[in-house]
């Protein structure tokens, strides 16, 4: 077991052995799709999703072992930094960020994975400079086609290659996508492995290593470690049955 980071307060009506075996079923499969593709074990890394969830939840969560904590929007995660002030906990933005709320954002977070546009790009390019540990960051492909999905098409990223990478005081370290709410495997499947060849593309354009592959939710997730991600952002997967 690993060791507890932030104690579980008593909470009547939360199934904590639930949410133990929910934590070590997903961290099992994952395991088995990285053994199943040929794949070193333990090179994905498990980003818990804890958006819209109460700090007790997240303690909770903790208390299993999760210690990357995704969170979508910037002020729920500015609340939960607060309320969590625990140096080990890496947290990770997973969702849209306005340009306004960015230099409050990048000193608590370690990664952002959702930069959706040019301009968002070179706003944090800039920011940085100013940082004594920026985080990294993903750049986000709308690869779906739906018009609701934020992020670069698969010809408008290859087009901005050039620019992408001229941006060189941010950590630019991959990609990230979504293949949508509540999909399953083998309907995400064609997104991922079609994330995994633009960034082979975008790296032999630019000259970056693009090493992460952010990608796979609680519906896909395994499709997602077959098609090589390298993050993988689960949340509800956690919480089922957890309400007593
Ligand atoms: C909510 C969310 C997740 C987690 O989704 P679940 O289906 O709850 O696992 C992952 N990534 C993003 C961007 C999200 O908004």
């Amino acid at each position: 077991m690993l060791p507890t980071l932030v104690s579980v307060p008593e909470r009547v009506g939360m199934n904590i052995e639930r949410l133990r075996q929910n934590v070590g079923d997903v961290r099992g499969r994952i395991a088995e799709a990285e053994h199943r593709s040929g794949r070193s074990s333990g090179g994905v890394k498990l980003v818990a999703v804890t958006k819209r969830q109460p700090i007790e939840a997240v303690r909770a969560l903790i208390d299993c072992g999760a210690s990357d904590l995704g969170e979508n929007y910037p002020q729920e995660l500015w609340s939960k930094v607060e309320a969590l002030p625990d140096p080990k906990l890496r947290w990770h933005l997973i969702g849209h960020l306005q340009g306004n709320k960015a230099k409050r954002t990048l000193p608590l977070v370690v990664m952002v994975h959702g930069v959706d546009s040019l301009k968002l790009l070179q706003n944090l390019d800039e920011l940085a400079e100013s940082l004594p540990n920026p985080p990294s960051v993903c750049l986000q492909a709308n690869l779906s086609g739906e018009e609701s999905k934020h992020g670069w098409t698969y010809e408008a990223m290859l087009a901005d290659s050039e620019v992408i990478a001229a941006c060189q005081k941010i950590s630019i370290v991959g990609l990230m996508t979504m293949a949508g709410y509540g999909t399953t495997d083998e309907e995400a499947r064609p997104t991922f492995s079609k994330l995994r060849e633009l960034r082979d593309q975008l790296r032999t354009r630019s000259g970056l290593a693009l090493a992460e592959l952010s990608m796979g939710m609680s519906g896909d997730f395994v499709a997602a470690v077959e098609e090589g991600a390298t993050l993988v952002r689960v949340g509800s997967a956690f919480f089922e049955g957890i309400e007593t």
